[in-house]
């Protein structure tokens, strides 16, 4: 495959929309795969308790399998509960177990609550360059749709902030509140928070309304909304259930070929 830059440093980024089926995990898995086929060393945190990321992946995540929720609840170690993604090379998953259900609450009590999943992957990082494997250059976290101590978490692990947004009618409401919540993060939980990045999901050509829906986002973002748009695509929606990503579901699909496009892009853009 083709080969993309290497960042000169992790990129930490959390796929946010506190909408559900907007595309986060969708997008997650496929810009995940997209760049560890490029060569790149990717590690996919799934914190959404229906851990549609983890299946996607191939990944199990049954009720026993050790996830990410002992990580951030009972200080199990990440490199304990990574196990690779067997269809693509160089891509590491943090499986969700329904246990993480339960996380939202039972993180209130504990120390650091917010800060767990970054410490979790600063050691982890100490892990990998202690045992010789190499740095990682992307992570992913996949949050679910809402704005609770798991998304928090997610947002004070990352530096970086990714929002599909999906090109249909309400797709501007919601985001403005998203951004007011990022903004108190920003000032009271990480500072270096920045939404770098917006790609355009489900994007039907055949509407109107898809095209004025991409055209006013791009107005509002000129500078953060990638240059791909991902169409609505049958090949995208059936690869989960084959417990895969479209990147190796059917590698040559306009869906497979658009994620590789943003994916190629936000390493582009470093
Ligand atoms: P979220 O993680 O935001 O809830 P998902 O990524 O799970 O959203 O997507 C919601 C649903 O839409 C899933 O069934 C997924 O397979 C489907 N889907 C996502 N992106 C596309 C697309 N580009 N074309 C068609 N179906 C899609
Ligand atoms: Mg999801």
């Amino acid at each position: 495959g083709q080969k993309l830059p290497r960042p000169q440093q992790t990129r930490f980024f959390t796929v946010s929309n506190q909408k559900g089926g907007v595309g986060k995990t969708t997008t997650t898995v496929n810009i995940a795969a997209a760049l560890g086929a490029a060569g790149l060393n990717v590690l996919v945190v799934d914190i959404d308790p229906q851990g549609n990321a983890s299946t996607a992946l191939g990944i199990e995540h049954h009720a026993d399998v050790d996830s990410i929720y002992d990580v951030l609840i009972n200080d199990v170690p990440m490199a304990d509960v990574v196990a690779a993604c067997p269809d693509v090379e160089n891509l590491m998953v943090a499986p969700a177990t329904i246990h993480l259900a339960g996380a939202e609450i039972e993180l209130v009590s504990l120390v650091a609550r917010e800060q767990r999943l970054r410490r979790a992957l600063d050691q982890y990082a100490k892990y990998r360059e202690e045992h010789g494997e190499p740095r990682l250059d992307y992570v992913f976290i996949d949050c679910p749709p809402s704005l609770g101590l798991l998304t928090v978490n997610a947002f004070v692990a990352a530096r970086e902030v990714l929002i599909p947004i999906q090109c249909e009618y309400y797709a501007l409401e919601g985001l403005s509140q998203l951004l007011k919540n990022i903004e108190m993060i920003q000032k009271h939980l990480n500072d270096e928070l920045v939404v770098s990045t917006i790609l355009l999901t489900m994007y039907d050509g055949r509407t109107n309304l898809a095209s004025q829906v991409a055209a006013e986002v791009r107005e509002h973002f000129p500078n953060e909304v990638l240059r791909a748009l991902i169409p609505r695509s049958v090949r995208i929606s059936e690869a989960p259930s084959y417990q895969q990503t479209v990147m190796t579901y059917d590698a040559g699909s306009t869906g497979a070929l658009s994620y590789l496009e943003a994916a190629t892009e936000i390493a582009e853009r470093g």
